[in-house]
């Protein structure tokens, strides 16, 4: 059974986050593969809004770009903030990936003035990694930001989420599928003892 990507459910609540959320689950292990072929990858890039449609649209046409890479990065977001979420801190090791692709993406930014203040921003040609390297800076920013510590991993499925609720203790990615599930098990297991 294949799912398309354009049903994926966006519960990341950050850009990278969601990136790390493209297999359908990561418990009890790595499960089905939503980023199958560069198109699908295209598809997800047009969902998120990564770049702006009229970009999008002369990127879509490019020749298309390494999936292999377009999952080593994804892995290598998983890890890094998989680990964060479980230990409360970050593996010096995981930061190797992301570190190579922040190398090539620097060459391509500038310190830009917007609206919101200075902020680091991507060069506006197209470049067929561009999507890539906007989701490594928005694995920069969670990292280097204030909301680290609010990352956490789904008890159900194991997808990443930002807990964005008051008291900081949301547990599933998704309340109404992960969180109905896990309660019905707990309610099935407590009928059974
Ligand atoms: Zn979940």
């Amino acid at each position: 059974m294949s799912h398309p990507i354009e049903d994926i459910s966006l519960d990341g609540g950050w850009l990278c986050l969601d990136f790390a959320n493209t297999v359908s689950g990561r418990l009890p292990e790595k499960g089905e593969e939503y980023l199958r072929s560069w198109s699908d990858f295209a598809a997800w890039v047009r969902r998120l809004g990564v770049l702006p449609e009229a970009e999008f649209r002369i990127w879509e046409k490019m020749p298309p770009g390494d999936m292999e890479e377009v999952r080593a990065l994804r892995e290598a977001i998983f890890a890094l903030f998989d680990y964060q979420a479980k230990n409360g801190a970050i593996h010096p090791g995981h930061l190797e990936t992301l570190n190579d692709f922040l190398h090539e993406v620097y060459i391509y930014t500038r310190i830009c003035q917007t609206a919101n203040g200075l902020r680091r921003g991507m060069i506006d040609e197209p470049h067929v990694e561009k999507p890539l390297w906007i989701i490594a800076l928005s694995a920069e920013s969670l990292l280097l930001g204030d909301r680290l510590s609010r990352v956490k991993a789904c008890d159900n499925c194991g997808w990443l989420f930002l807990d964005t609720s008051k008291n900081g203790a949301r547990r599933w990615c998704n309340m109404l599928t992960c969180g109905s599930q896990t309660k019905a098990k707990a309610w099935y297991h407590r009928k059974r003892a």
